[in-house]
């Protein structure tokens, strides 16, 4: 039997306002544990919370983003669990009436489109951490984090794939960046998704038992874990087995999940509304106000890329990967016109500088006008690309700029048509074999002669001109 693979993600996200969603603590990250709390986050007694208005603006911005239904009112309620990194006993969070419902995000996997749907968006608080100590055998607890604002987007069971499911991810995230609400950093847990996988018979309705893999913070691991989980319960049913409805952890040392623990002793969580929170009244005005503020997002900057500016869907597709990388883009585009250019050195040298130095695009200096300068001399044939290369890298190193650069070194190319004339005749006459080879019908020998030629000149050839002249002096040798 062929069996579908059925998946639904709950994503949270850490909201990058500057304070937390019930106080005045800052979101911080990697700070010395338990120094950015406060009697209200650590949920000391009598302690009251005081709703933060900028992370509902942030709630609203991802709404309209992810085309959700916006509640005119919307509440918080109580979630009642007890564990050692939550010291409330409850975390408020948004049951009844969350701030968004019935949005969605299309994505295109291998030219197949599908509208995912957004079940619903609600705003909650982030709990704190454990940090388990083996060696002293004992687990620390910091509360830095606890009361940072999270949005949670949950979508419906509408992924069939862990392609599909990645791409949505990658989809998301692209746009939580570029409206500003958030870093996604992975790694830092700031984009984490809980994972629901299903599998059905290919053609059917009814949709299968689901198991859930929570707190997942790849996307290396999350593609794995929905690959190995879906191929797990089809295996188990062809065994004539059937699939318990449980939690499971993935073990990416091990590339396989475990149980966790099963429905029968799931939480209850006795939501309750916060009393301590009055509803939160949206009204059409801030709405209006917020749309109205929302930058461009990633989708629409790619249709103007290719429409308008002449990119590739791959090229269009890579320099909006991220608000600074678009944002670059944009600049060195303004300042030089050369969209095509300009999109060929952001996808080679300067993502290749992100590798090499292994940091993100927010952590890189480099200036659109300095880049705009080399993008420019090299378009313009007054450096060849390997010396601009030297010279970026330059810039970057030694914060100099472009022009100094090489006027002090001397890189300006040789376009000199008589002086590459003579190189080229000096050349020949030193590699009388290779003319020979050439007029054998061995081509590689003009390649051989360009490189020396290059060489002569210190690398800084016009290679056009370099390579016609060769050319012509060998057919008239
Ligand atoms: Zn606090």
């Amino acid at each position: 039997m062929t069996y579908e693979t059925v998946i639904g993600l709950e994503v949270h996200v850490e909201l990058s306002t500057a304070s937390k969603i019930f106080c005045g603590c800052p979101v911080t990250y990697g700070q010395e544990p338990n120094t950015k709390c406060c009697p209200v986050c650590t949920g000391l007694p009598g302690a009251l919370p005081v709703l933060n208005k900028n992370v509902v603006e942030y709630a609203l911005r991802t709404c309209l983003a992810v085309n959700c239904e916006i509640s005119r009112i919307t509440r918080f309620d109580r979630k009642n669990y007890f564990y050692p990194d939550l010291p409330k006993a409850y975390q408020i969070s948004q049951l009844y009436q969350p701030i968004g419902r019935n949005g969605w995000l299309d994505i295109e996997v291998n030219g197949t489109k599908r509208r995912v749907r957004i079940h619903e968006l609600h705003m909650e608080e982030d709990a704190g951490k454990l940090m388990h100590d083996p060696w002293e055998d004992q687990t620390l607890v910091d509360y830095n984090r606890c009361g940072v604002p999270l949005l949670e987007i949950v979508s419906e069971p509408d992924l069939r794939s862990a392609e599909e499911a990645l791409t949505y991810l990658e989809q998301l995230r692209g746009i939580l960046q570029f409206i500003g609400v958030s870093d996604c950093r992975m790694e830092e847990g700031s984009l984490r998704a809980d994972v629901n996988v299903s599998v059905r018979p290919a053609g059917s309705n009814e949709f299968g038992t689901r198991t859930e893999m929570k707190n997942m913070n790849s996307f290396k691991a999350i593609g794995r874990a929905i690959e190995k989980e879906s191929l797990r319960q089809i295996e188990l049913l062809n065994e004539g087995g059937r699939v318990i409805q449980e939690t499971r952890r993935w073990d990416e040392n091990k590339d396989a999940s475990f149980p966790m623990r099963s429905k029968e002793d799931a939480h209850d969580y006795r939501y309750f509304p916060d009393p301590d929170l009055t509803a939160v009244h949206v009204s059409e005005d801030w709405i209006d106000q917020v749309r109205r503020e929302l930058p461009e997002l990633p989708a629409d900057r790619r249709k103007r890329y290719i429409g308008e500016l002449g990119l590739s869907d791959y090229e269009a597709q890579i320099v909006t990967g991220h608000p600074v990388i678009s944002g670059l883009f944009e600049d060195v585009y303004d300042l030089t016109k050369l969209a095509k250019d300009t999109a060929s050195w952001i996808m080679g040298e300067y993502l290749q500088l992100l590798k090499d130095k292994n940091c993100g695009p927010e952590n890189l200096s480099l200036s659109a006008e300095d880049l705009a300068a080399v993008v420019s001399m090299t378009a313009e044939g007054k450096v060849n690309r390997v010396t601009a290369r030297k010279v970026l890298a330059a810039v970057i190193e030694d914060g100099v700029k472009p022009q100094t650069y090489i006027e002090q070194h001397g890189l300006a190319m040789v376009s000199d048509a008589s002086l590459l004339e003579d190189t080229v005749r000096r050349v020949l006459a030193e590699n009388p074999q290779s003319i020979e080879d050439y007029k054998n019908g061995k081509k590689k020998a003009a390649g051989f002669l360009v490189g020396q030629a290059m060489r002569a000149l210190g690398g800084k050839a016009d290679p056009q001109l370099l390579g016609s002249i060769i050319n012509r002096q060998l057919s008239e040798a």
